[in-house]
């Protein structure tokens, strides 16, 4: 039986484009008998407050999406993830580096790397004996590193996306953990995926580059490596991922407006080559015959004006 998850950053309220990717998440598992968690990764960003935690179940119940077993937070996993960095830095996979965000800035090569950012130059790597050093010469309390092996490409085959290759050169050296003491994203997520036994992951294919440093890292720590599945983001007219220009997209705002949460599921269904009318009644009737193969390979496009109070 597959187990996926649904992995949501409360960083601030779920939008179409999160209920979209979760839906589909949904439909996907539960169209094939399957398990799926709910693990709020509320490491992710500035400190998290509990209330949007809270926020983040009551869209998702709201959108009537369920899932199984206890709510999982990334924060109470803390020694599991500190175990991992001490098993890269054991294996010399990993090293302090002391930069700033403006440093990399500064030395980067390309200005404009796209939306994760410059690749890191690595100006770090083999540049400090220890955490200890670095700290000593900088004042800084340093982040950790993986070692991206050079002139490598890292191959993700894809459920919904097909075969992605990544050369090495464009990942950079990525955060494993943050100066300020506490695990990064990628190493997170591979810690948790494979402690929870997940082994399907769909999410939105802004994340597509992040399978490959994921898998780099699951290599290294020789844990399995769970099935990919990236689907389109919703974009707004001008064809970039939706965000607060857009208007307020966000599934707590439309609620507030009196939009009907059977109106949302319609529209998230017209976006994925469903059925609307049986999105009406709740996202059980849409399971049946689901096939993620046949979800539209373009973005969707939000306009204004698609979901107004009934
Ligand atoms: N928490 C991440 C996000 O909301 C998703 C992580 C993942 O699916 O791996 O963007």
């Amino acid at each position: 039986m597959p187990r996926g998850r649904l992995a949501p950053s409360p960083t601030g309220v779920l939008h179409l484009g999160n209920a979209r990717t979760f839906l589909l998440a949904w439909l996907d598992l539960r169209s094939r008998g399957g398990e799926l968690l709910l693990r709020v990764e509320d490491l992710d960003g500035p400190r998290v407050r509990k209330e949007a935690v809270q926020a983040t179940l009551e869209d998702l119940r709201w959108l009537g999406l369920d899932w199984d077993g206890p709510v999982v937070l990334q924060s109470h996993r803390l020694d599991r993830h500190r175990a991992a960095l001490e098993r890269l830095q054991e294996a010399g996979l990993v090293y302090p580096c002391t930069c700033s965000r403006r440093d990399i800035e500064r030395a980067a090569s390309a200005p404009h790397a796209g939306e994760e950012g410059p690749v890191y130059p690595g100006t770090c790597r083999g540049r400090w004996q220890d955490a200890a050093e670095a700290e000593a010469a900088t004042g800084r309390r340093p982040a950790w590193r993986f070692r991206v092996p050079e002139g490598q490409r890292i191959g993700i085959e894809d459920r919904f996306a097909g075969h992605r290759s990544f050369p090495s050169e464009g990942l950079g050296d990525f955060v494993v953990w943050k100066r300020d003491g506490t695990p990064a994203y990628q190493l997170a997520v591979v810690v948790d995926d494979a402690e929870q036994g997940v082994d399907e992951i769909l999410r939105g294919e802004d994340l597509l580059p992040s399978a490959a440093r994921q898998r780099l890292l699951q290599e290294a720590l020789d844990l399995p490596l769970p099935r990919q599945a990236h689907v389109p983001l919703v974009v707004g007219e001008d064809g970039r991922r939706l965000a607060k220009r857009h208007g307020d997209t966000s599934l707590a705002g439309l609620r507030r407006q009196g939009v009907e949460p059977a109106e949302v599921r319609a529209l998230l269904a017209r976006w994925s080559g469903l059925d609307e009318e049986a999105a009406r009644a709740g996202p059980a009737a849409l399971l049946e015959g689901f096939a993620l193969e046949r979800v539209p390979r373009e973005p969707a496009v939000w306009r204004p004006g698609l979901l107004d109070p009934g």
